[in-house]
Parts: C-alpha cells; structure tokens; sequence
C-alpha cells in the first residue's frame, strides 16, 4: 500500500472513530412489521395499512433508524417516519383496495402474489426511457447492463452488489431494483466491463457509483471496482463519486461497522492518487444530521480528503418546506458538506403521495435560499431529471405579458442545450416537464426535434 495521509488527517479519525461503539446492524421488511416495537403502539387499522402497501411498495427499515431518527411522538407526521415506512396515500386507491381485499379475506400467497405483481406492472418503475436510452454499448454493439451514460463527462454505474440499501425511502423510484423482478434490474457485476468501457471512453472525466446503495458492499468489493482506476490508463477519470444514503441511514458504516477502517484507507488511497473523491450523500431532512454518529461519520469521511455533498428529492410529507431546507443546509456548511442539488422527485409508483407541483417546489428553493448565507446557496435546483436532461426552474416571471415559467437545462443529452434559457406557459398543476408547454405560442422546444431524432437512433 503507498498510501499517503497527510499527517493530520490520522488523529481525527481515530478520534472519530473511538467514541462510538458500532452497534449490529438489524433490519426488519414487511415480514417483520409485528416485531417493531414502537408500531404495536399505533392503532391496528394503521398497521394493517402498512402491511397491504408494503405488499407492493419495498419496505426495509433498520434499528438505527428506528431508535435514533424517528421522533415517535409525532409519528404519523413525522418526516423521517414519513421517509421510511409505508402510508396509504402511496398506492392509489384502486391498487390498493385490491389488495387490502385479498389480505383482509386472508387470501392464498399465489393470489396475492398475482395481485401485487399486477400492481407493480401498472406502475412506472424506468422514468425518463432509463432502460433503453442510456446503455451504453461495446464495440461490437452489445448493451452493457448496469451503466449508463447519458451526459458526456460522467458515467454511472451499478455495482451489482450495492442494489439495495441500508433502509429503503418510501418515495424511491429505484424500487424495481429492490423488488427482485430480474427483467426490471439495471445492475452489474463485471468490474471488468466498467473498466473496458472507460478505456475506450477518453471523454469521460466522471464516474459515478450508485445503487441502491454502493456502501452497502463490503470494502473489498468496492475496492475491486475502484482501485484500478489509480492506474495511468485511467488519468482522465478525474472523479470519483459514490452515490450514498448511509451517512444518514447507517453511519456505523463509517465508524468502525463491518470494515470501515479499511473503507477509510480506501479512500485515502483514491486521494492520495489524485483523484478527487465525492459522497453524494441523500439528504432529506435536517434531522438526519442531528445524531452523534451521523456527525461524527461525516467528520470521519471528511478526514480522509473525500468530499461531501449534499443531494436529495423534495418530498411532500417530508420537507416541503422551506425553513426544512434552510435549516438542511445551514447544517451540512457547518458540517462542512457542499448542498448540491434539490431534485423534483420523479414518476414513481407512490409518486401522487409525495408530488409538490413545479411552482411550489420553486418557491420553496427561492424561500429557503433567502435565508441561507451564500456558502448554502450551491445548491441547485428544483432540478427534474428528465430524459432529455436535468432541467431546472429557475423562476416564475412575465414576460411581454405572458405568465411564464423560464428553465434551463443543468445538464443535457447534448451540451450545447446547457446554459440556454427556456420558456414554459406557466402552469399551477404542473408536476413535470412533460406537463408542461411552450410559452409565446412556440410549438416546440428548441431541443424537441434533435431529442426526437437521438431517441429514434437508440
Ligand atoms: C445527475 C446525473 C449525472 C451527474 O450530473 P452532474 O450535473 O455532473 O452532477 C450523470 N448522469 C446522470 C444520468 C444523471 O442523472
Ligand atoms: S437510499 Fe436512495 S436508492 Fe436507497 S431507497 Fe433511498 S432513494 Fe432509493
């Protein structure tokens, strides 16, 4: 190992790391909704609701959580609360009487299983063409699974190990993945394909390592995936981010749990090479920054030269709020994560339960940036990640007398859209892009027909 730590970065982590002991991970699913101590306390109407939505919807949620995040006293409404277990608002009523009925009537497992599957069909798992736009391709043609690239600079890439997490989000839109429905997974196993792939792709200066939830594999396997990349031959891959919820949903991972020492000299030895090293850490809520081991993980990343930043959905229920926000941020800049993006959730099954529609996500950005120092306001958004790109609104205006939502696009399938504003008919309803028009009579977007003709060639 030629790992080189600068001299200051040793003391902080064992001090990090000496004050908490790790405690065993538990996780309960839907089989073990009775054993979680703090539920047999709600009426039983509530628990049975729970059970018919977690038919259908994954639900896994750890002691961590349970014990440490969860206010509750304020359960139904609280956030966190909010963010892990089911609510019945999360399958529309028709999906959700059909199951109640088979649960109720205490129907056969093939019968219910029929149900569910039913259900989960008519729901949209792959948003945004995921499945058939961005796979990128070999030499010879053949799709690679478990990667995507879509914008020029960056690749994600799902290691096969890391499609699950440590505790599920009620709202996430990788469900599909979790739900083991082999037909509907992007994963991958094959380190070698993803190093193949970015030898031959001089281009890109980004990869991305998301899930699920990479921090759930072992050190060893995530070290298999990143420490090729020190090679010369991989010079141009100048980033490295990890996509992750564990800093929130289980910290332990990073103070002492399973292999976490060797986690922290794995990403020593990525800095120390010269990579820079990012935590795209989900964030909904400022409560998850609150906990003793939550801190001390992030001062325990930090230690090694990696850098945090701060991304998550804006969730009804959950933080549509602006002073939630404000607080989120003020408290990762503290901490001394980098706020990053505000997403629009996207087209999930649960997705009526937790959409904000697009003006009222804008105003509850503008609000919150208003009352955070310029240090929080790196944030971005309220970005949708759609198929032609992230778009973001950047505000409700007039223009020539027209009531029009003005957009940019963050990110594009072509980068030439990037920085280009663009003008939407304003719209209260709205809750998508593709809710929405063109304003000043256009018919078109500017990048409708070239987005057309690359959907065409996929
Ligand atoms: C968001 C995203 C990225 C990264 O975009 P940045 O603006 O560089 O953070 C890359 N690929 C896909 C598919 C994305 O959605
Ligand atoms: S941590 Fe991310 S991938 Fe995992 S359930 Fe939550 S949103 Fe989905």
């Amino acid at each position: 190992m030629n790992a080189k730590v600068h001299p200051l970065t040793r003391p902080l982590i064992l001090e990090a790391s000496s004050r908490f002991v790790p405690k065993p991970f538990k996780v309960y699913t839907q089989r073990d909704l009775d054993q979680i101590a703090p539920l047999a306390k709600l009426p039983a109407e509530q628990r049975f609701e729970m059970k018919v939505v977690s038919s259908v919807l994954p639900f896994r949620v750890n002691q961590y959580v349970i014990d440490e995040l969860i206010d509750w006293s304020r359960v139904p409404d609280d956030p966190i609360f909010q963010l892990t277990f089911p609510q019945r608002g999360m399958l529309a009523p028709e999906h959700y009487e059909r199951v109640a009925a088979l649960l109720a009537d205490g129907a056969d497992k093939t019968a219910v299983e029929a149900a569910v599957a039913a259900v989960r069909h008519e729901l949209n798992p792959h948003p945004a063409d995921q499945m058939e736009m961005n796979m990128p391709r070999d030499e010879h043609g053949n799709r690679l699974e478990g990667m995507q690239h879509k914008y020029r600079e960056t690749v994600l890439f799902f290691p096969s190990q890391g499609q699950t997490c440590h505790s599920y989000c009620s709202f996430c839109f990788r469900w599909a993945q979790f739900v083991g429905d082999k037909e509907l997974k992007i994963a991958s196993s094959e380190a070698g394909t993803l190093h193949a792939y970015l030898r031959a792709h001089p281009e890109v200066t980004d990869v991305l390592f998301t899930g699920g939830d990479p921090m759930v594999m072992k050190t060893r396997h995530l070290r298999e995936y990143l420490e090729p990349l020190l090679a010369p031959e991989f010079e141009h891959v100048r980033t490295i981010r990890i996509g992750t919820k564990a800093l929130s949903f289980w910290p332990f991972r990073f103070l002492g749990a399973e292999d976490a020492e060797e986690l922290m000299m794995l990403l020593e030895r990525l800095v120390a090479g010269g990579k820079h090293v990012a935590l795209m850490a989900h964030y909904n809520h400022w409560k998850e920054l609150e906990t003793g081991p939550a801190q001390a993980a992030v001062k325990r990343v930090r230690a090694t030269g990696a850098v945090i930043r701060g991304q998550g959905p804006l969730i009804a229920h959950i933080n549509d709020d602006p002073a939630v926000w404000a607080r989120l941020w003020q408290t990762q800049v503290r901490l001394g994560i980098v706020p990053y993006y505000m997403f629009v959730e996207r087209d999930t099954g649960a997705r009526n339960y937790f959409e904000v529609p697009l003006v009222r996500a804008w105003e509850i950005y503008r609000d919150a940036m208003q009352r955070v120092s310029g240090l929080g306001r790196t944030a971005r958004g309220p970005s949708m990640s759609a198929s032609p790109g992230k778009v973001e609104i950047q505000g409700v205006t007039e223009v020539a007398g027209e009531k029009v939502f003005v957009l940019r696009f963050i990110q594009g399938r072509n980068p030439d859209w990037v920085q280009r504003p663009f003008f939407a008919k304003y719209d209260e309803q709205a809750t998508w892009l593709n809710h929405l028009k063109p304003a000043f009579g256009d018919e078109k977007w500017f990048w409708e027909d070239e987005y057309a003709a690359m959907r065409d060639d996929s």
